[in-house]
């Protein structure tokens, strides 16, 4: 069952309290069972499950409780402090130091997704503005260095291997010593994989760990072996210093509720988890977040991060360019850099109290963004006067030829260009309106932050949610979306 499933009908089960009449007994073990029913279906162990029941049962003395409203919330509140309970490792997870090298080893079997993981993490730390770096020490398999190769070169991360060394140990202590000359921040390490555990295998992982003396060991775990998670978490923290854990393939049909709970039980910290294939595909690991996002109530901690991460309140050249009623082509392109800075749209939106995880397709997302990429190569063909014009688009019209030679130096059609303008035209139209871009995002934020106080209350968060839905109708932000590809939205 994927972890949706799991929210759907944890959610649908606390939200029976809301429909009865009168909270007793009989009502409270009916959800229970049906709360229990949905974690025992995701694999969780069946003794963290009773745990979680019996947990529930002694918060709750319905005879004391007085109002109906309160009990629901109190018995909502109570469900939900188990659930964050049974994925949280309690323990504190290493954090990387700004300004210093951080050297971060994987280790994992074969096929865990160490390599795809790596990338990852690299990018997470690349975007918000850290020096970051790979190195493959992975000569095992065939390929593995093409592999970490590729991930690096589409991300622009710099990278490190070797095509004829063959010692793992080698090429890792190598790649190090050259990052850390260069001051790099963040050097995560790859290493090989076997099919299972092998001796052979923590040889070398042990050989690599003793020439590179990493700062963190992060340990990547496939979601997919469900409950068997725990045996083998506490196998690889037996043999090598583990401190951290990423759980991958969170997505598609994996136990995920199972994997998350038994990593947890070892008292293994998990900072992220991979929920497929593609970069962004990957989220850091918050117990009381994630709970809330499965839930459908949201993550505010996590969007708020986004949103200061895009550094609005630095805009205040543009603001004032639009009180003088200015809006260039450059203005549009660092919008959209802003825009591809906070991630897939999905994941934003699945950080929304209302929105489910799955709330947009991959296939629009992607396309969305393939979208965005191409209008911005196209710039990325236009001259500075084309990009400063205080209006670009007219002056594309008075002179056409301008509009052959970027659909020329951008591969495009001259069709893509014309409605690169049109749109151009819309957008700059928009963000006038709405007083800068930053005030699209307050209104959003302000909707979904004025909903965290009620957040236990489903139709709180229903509320925020429809306000949010307006703002975005009402505001040029439909034509936004409209211009991204989210017209399904
Ligand atoms: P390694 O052998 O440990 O380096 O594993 P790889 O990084 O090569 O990954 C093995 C396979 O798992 C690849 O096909 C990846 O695309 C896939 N993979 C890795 N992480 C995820 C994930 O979070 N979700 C899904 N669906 N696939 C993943
Ligand atoms: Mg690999």
């Amino acid at each position: 069952m994927v972890l949706a499933d799991l929210g759907r009908k944890i959610t649908s089960a606390l939200r029976s309290l809301s429909n009865a009449t009168i909270i007793n007994e009989e009502v409270l073990n009916a959800m229970l069972k049906e709360v229990c029913a949905a974690l025992l279906e995701a694999d969780v162990n069946i003794k963290l499950v009773k745990q979680l029941r019996e947990n529930v049962k002694s918060a709750i003395d319905l005879e004391e409780m007085a109002s109906g409203l309160n009990k629901r919330r109190m018995i909502q509140h109570a469900v939900f402090k188990e659930l964050v309970k049974l994925v949280d490792p309690g323990v504190k997870a290493w954090t990387p130091t700004k300004g210093k090298n951080n050297v971060i080893m994987f280790v994992g079997l074969q096929g865990s997704g160490k390599t795809t993981t790596c990338s990852k993490l690299a990018y997470y730390y690349q975007r918000k503005g850290w020096k970051t770096c790979l190195i493959c020490a992975d000569t095992f398999r065939a390929g593995a260095f093409d592999q970490l190769k590729q991930n690096a070169t589409k991300a622009r991360i710099p990278f490190y291997g070797s095509y004829t060394e063959m010692d793992p140990v080698v090429i890792a202590a190598e790649g190090v010593e050259k990052f850390k000359a260069e001051n790099f921040e963040i050097i995560i390490v790859d290493t090989s994989g076997r099919h299972k555990q092998e001796d052979s295998l923590f040889e070398e992982m042990l050989q690599v760990s003793n020439a590179v003396q990493p700062d963190n060991i992060v340990y990547v775990m496939d979601a997919s072996i469900g409950q068997a998670c725990e045996s083998q978490a506490k196998a690889f923290k037996d043999k090598v210093d583990v401190a951290s854990v990423i759980v991958t393939k969170l997505d598609g049909h994996a136990k995920g509720g199972g994997a998350l709970s038994a990593v947890a039980a070892t008292r293994s910290p998990i900072i992220f988890i991979g929920t497929g294939e593609h970069i962004d595909d990957f989220e850091p690991f918050k117990t009381q977040p994630f709970i809330s996002k499965l839930l459908g109530m949201g993550d505010i901690e996590g969007l708020i991060d986004r949103v200061n991460e895009l550094k609005l309140d630095d805009n205040e050249e543009l603001i004032d360019k639009l009180k003088h009623g200015q809006f260039t082509l450059r203005d549009m392109y660092e919008q959209f850099q802003n825009i591809m800075k906070m991630g897939p749209f999905g994941q934003i939106m699945g950080m929304i109290p209302g929105f489910g995880t799955d709330f947009m397709s991959k296939g629009n997302e992607q396309e969305s963004m393939a979208r965005l990429k191409k209008l911005m190569t196209i710039m990325d063909s236009m001259n500075d006067q084309e990009l400063d014009s205080k209006d670009g688009a007219k002056l594309f019209s008075k002179q056409p030829n301008r509009i052959q030679r970027v659909a020329r130096g951008s591969g495009v059609a001259t069709r893509d260009v014309q409605e690169l303008l049109t749109q151009y035209t819309k957008f700059a139209q928009m963000v006038k309106k709405m007083g800068g871009i930053k005030g699209l995002f307050k209104g959003w934020m302000d909707s979904v932050t004025s909903s965290q106080s009620s957040v236990f209350v489903f139709s709180g968060g229903m509320a925020g949610l429809q306000s949010m839905m307006r703002q975005f109708q009402q505001g040029a932000a439909g034509n936004m979306k409209g211009m991204m590809g989210f017209n399904n939205m």
